[in-house]
């Protein structure tokens, strides 16, 4: 299948912008200099100068410049492009509007230190959305600061600490157990380190579900501070046992945490304050349209019961009649958690997403999501290893059981699916699923897409057991096919040298 590249054609593999290089050639032309040149001795010492003469910044026309990066941006896989199954990661496609409201000027030319009677609209912009996170998550204390999920994970667990040593004092040490279901996203353990707690895990029972006999056993071992749950959780399941969950740890002394990476499964139909959840992190850049291909900055917000609230990080943003202002001064907080307010501009996206979507617009995003994944899933369920039996939410879990007699393995399928024109899912997460593929097509994809999606893994799924070598070998039809991914994670070259040699950065 592979075909013989040409390494330097344009159109089959662009060389590196160093290897375009050639000396003396240069973007611009100054006109001759009509003044005496300044001695550099005198305006910047010596010892501060570099004196390699920049030797290696490549000397490149214009048109060199352009081309080579046009050239190389049209090798992106991107959301505008097709859709995007990753699984826990709701890439969905958002309005344009969104950026547009995003890029005006009075928002983008603020400066954080403006005084507050110059920043009201800014002010009341950021107080409006913890208006309406608070009421679609039904949890009235708000927070905008953290800049991710994972720092949304850590303010809230350090607000359960944080209550914990308030109520219990001296004796609140002796309560620092979080317990985290093993299916987990990693970061749920790593923030409740962080806040100084020890975990252990609960077991899922056959269902997917928290064991919650195993759940209960946990508690009656004591020390319990509070649990992480994600819901749906990362098996892409609805913990149906969710009051019950909230009651046995608000029984045992603790307070829940939910990760709610997987709102776009629940905005506008379930609200976590209902179901008896203490305190949860919110990823805009998921659920709420910023995009996050290629790590963008993030806004994690965290949102707490009226019983938290006076713990959330400083400073709030309080109404008092028509006016906006922020207050540093609340005893109990546990501080900062990021400069300024956070990312502002992601603040400014959500805003646009809720509005211009309504709480009926919200829903149907909702309802969307869930009948998109349940679509996949009921058609390939035949095909594809389905783990689990409860019908998913907005992202269904399959695994690779049925081809792996042919020696076709998770990775190899997402590999192939390039070759038709689609992003991978997530694979290999969640862990408690051997070969995983978490697929999640959001509200955004139509009926075309998703059966062309579903044709293709069902046509990986033949050639699996028809022609393995052609899955094993793929994908054929990129620039560069099929990596050494350990080697590239432990030794990534990330800088070319002159002697590297054609293509060697990207080898
Ligand atoms: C994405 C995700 C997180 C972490 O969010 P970041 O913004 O990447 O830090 C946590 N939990 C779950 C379930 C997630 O999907």
């Amino acid at each position: 299948m592979s075909i013989t590249k040409v390494t330097q054609h344009p159109t089959q593999n662009e060389g590196l912008i160093f290897e375009r290089s050639q000396t003396g050639r240069v973007g611009y032309r100054l006109p001759k200099l009509d003044v005496e040149a300044a001695n550099m001795d005198e305006i910047i010492p010596s010892e501060l100068r570099r004196g390699d003469g920049l030797a290696d910044v490549p000397e490149v026309s214009e048109v060199d410049v352009i081309r080579h990066f046009t050239r190389i941006s049209t090798w992106n896989y991107s959301i505008d492009l097709g859709m995007y199954p990753l699984g826990s990661c709701t890439m969905k496609y958002n309005s344009r509007l969104n950026e547009k409201v995003a890029r005006i000027g009075g928002y983008t030319n603020l400066h954080p230190l403006a005084p507050e009677e110059e920043t009201q609209g800014a002010l009341e912009l950021m107080y409006r959305l913890q208006e309406d996170l608070a009421e679609i998550t039904g949890l009235p204390g708000v927070s905008l600061q953290p800049a991710a999920g994972a720092q949304g994970e850590m303010t809230g667990v350090m607000l359960i600490r944080a209550f914990l040593d308030k109520r219990d004092g001296e004796a609140s040490k002796d309560r620092r157990v979080m317990l985290i279901p093993e299916s987990a996203h990693g970061t749920n353990p790593a923030s409740a380190a962080l806040a100084g707690f020890t975990v252990k895990a609960i077991r899922a029972n056959e269902d997917g579900l928290t064991d919650m006999d195993h759940l209960r056993e946990l508690c009656a071992e004591g020390g319990v501070a509070g649990l992480m749950l994600t819901n749906p959780n990362t098996v892409g399941i609805f913990e149906t046992n969710i009051k019950e969950i909230c009651e046995t740890i608000h029984n045992a002394g603790g307070l829940v945490y939910m990760d709610g990476a997987n709102m776009n499964a629940l905005v506008g139909v379930a609200r976590p304050g209902d179901m008896g959840v203490d305190v949860i992190h919110l990823n805009l850049h998921k659920t709420f349209s910023t995009p996050h291909g290629g790590g963008g900055p993030g806004c994690g917000p965290c949102c707490c019961t009226a019983e938290l609230a006076e713990f959330l990080p400083v400073p709030r943003i309080e109404k008092t009649g028509e006016r906006y202002h922020l207050n540093y001064d609340l005893p109990h907080s546990i501080g900062r958690v990021k400069a300024f307010f956070g990312n502002f501009g992601m603040m400014i996206r959500a805003l646009s997403y809720i509005y211009t979507h309504g709480a009926e617009g919200l829903r149907e995003a909702t309802e969307t999501a869930v009948l998109n994944a349940r679509y996949v899933a009921a058609k390939l369920k035949d095909t594809y290893h389905m783990p689990f039996e409860a019908d998913c939410m907005h992202e269904g879990i399959f695994s690779h059981k049925h081809q792996t007699a042919s020696g076709v393995h998770t990775l190899d399928i997402a590999k192939r699916l390039i070759d038709y024109g689609f992003h991978p899912p997530t694979i290999y997460f969640p862990l408690v699923v051997e070969g995983a593929m978490l697929i999640e097509p959001t509200e955004s994809v139509g009926r075309a897409d998703l059966d062309a999606f579903v044709d293709a893994m069902k046509h990986v799924d033949r050639e699996a057991r028809e022609t393995p070598e052609l899955v094993l070998g793929a994908p054929h039809s990129t620039r560069i096919g099929r990596l050494d991914e350990a080697t590239a994670a432990r030794k990534p070259v990330l800088r070319w040298k002159p002697d590297m040699g054609s293509n060697a950065a990207s080898a």
